[in-house]
């Protein structure tokens, strides 16, 4: 048993009928459909008007599908009875969206998913129960170090539970700073977008490393915004020799460079310590420096340095 196509079109009509403006968007859910995810709901809530068509037995008319459905959407891999369910779940998960709906936003926002990540383990009164007790840093009082455990915490459970959305989680919040290094080797280097795209992702001023005083000069003059010094040594005796994790990012693939998912990784394992991504012209300008090297594409195409930046920027601390 099908629910038929005629039928279901006048239904679709009806439900559309009271709104003006957009077309209404139409969701199936469905077992076939793609699995359900925090960005779909995202993508839903931005919509004006939302239909749900829940289907029941076998399920709808093929037709109709490919006619009137923007979206067919799992829940997961499990057969249910009828849409209802998918179609509440929808729902309540959009909801959460509304402004509102939730007391505080940054609740919203802390929540699993929402940065790509799983929430970190959560406590309330009385501090001993069963003989277990909360941890000792939430009864500190001490807001930094709680944020700091509570970071903490989510980049463990996600490294272990859920790896797989290490591709849709934005770095940013996890790791204690960010900072950028492009190596100089000469003044044709084109820095134009540089500070902006700094700026974009709240980082501080980008550093410039020339390797000679006259280049230094050449730098200063070139790009006032930006801190010049001639080597990475100096930019970590800067931010703290053992608090820095330097990674070096191309865009192509190199002997021993690692994939940008597992520089993420390594980036959240060390997520204790800045992080320092140095990129240079010329990949030989890496040799004899400490750190992991990363890559962003597979293929062997030159890209100008800060699109490469902007590229890599984007990757590692871009939201999903
Ligand atoms: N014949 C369908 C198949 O094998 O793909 C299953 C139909 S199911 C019994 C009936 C209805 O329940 C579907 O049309 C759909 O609306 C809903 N449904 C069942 N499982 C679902 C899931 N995992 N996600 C979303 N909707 C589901």
């Amino acid at each position: 048993m099908l629910f038929a196509a005629p039928q279901l079109k006048d239904a679709l009509d009806f439900a559309a009928a009271g709104y003006k403006g957009a077309r209404p968007y139409v969701v199936y859910p469905s077992p076939q459909g793609v699995l359900i995810s925090q960005e779909i709901i995202e993508t839903l809530s931005h919509q004006e008007h939302v239909i749900i068509i829940c289907g029941h037995y076998e399920g709808i008319d093929e037709r109709f599908v490919e006619k009137y459905v923007d979206l067919e959407v799992s829940i997961g891999d499990c057969v249910l009875t009828g849409g209802e369910i998918p179609a509440m779940l929808i729902v309540d998960a959009m909801s959460r969206l509304v402004p509102g709906v939730v007391g505080k936003t940054k609740a919203v926002i802390e929540d699993s998913f929402y940065r790509g990540m799983l929430d970190n383990p959560n406590y309330t009164r009385p501090a001993l129960w069963e003989n277990m007790s909360v941890p000792e840093v939430l009864l500190s009082g001490n807001g930094h170090e709680i944020s700091r455990w509570r970071r903490k915490e989510a980049v463990k459970r996600t490294l272990s539970r859920r790896p797989d959305l290490l591709s849709r989680a934005s770095l940013r919040e996890y790791i204690s700073g960010v900072n950028v290094a492009v190596i100089a080797d000469n003044e044709e280097i084109n820095l134009s977008g540089l500070n902006e795209l700094c700026r974009v992702y709240n980082l501080g001023r980008p550093y410039i490393i020339a390797r000679t005083k006259e280049l230094r000069e050449k730098m200063k003059e070139l790009f006032p915004e930006a801190k010049i010094l001639g080597s990475v040594a100096k930019i970590i005796e800067h931010l703290g020799e053992d608090e820095t994790f330097i990674v070096k990012v191309s865009a192509v693939s190199r002997e021993n460079s690692l994939h940008s998912l597992e520089v993420k990784r390594r980036c959240l394992e060390n997520s204790d310590k800045k992080i320092l991504f140095v990129f240079s012209q010329n990949y030989e300008s890496f040799e004899g420096l400490e750190g992991i090297c990363g890559y962003l594409y597979g293929n062997d195409i030159k890209l100008p340095i800060c699109v490469e930046i902007g590229a890599a920027l984007d990757r590692f601390l871009g939201n999903r």
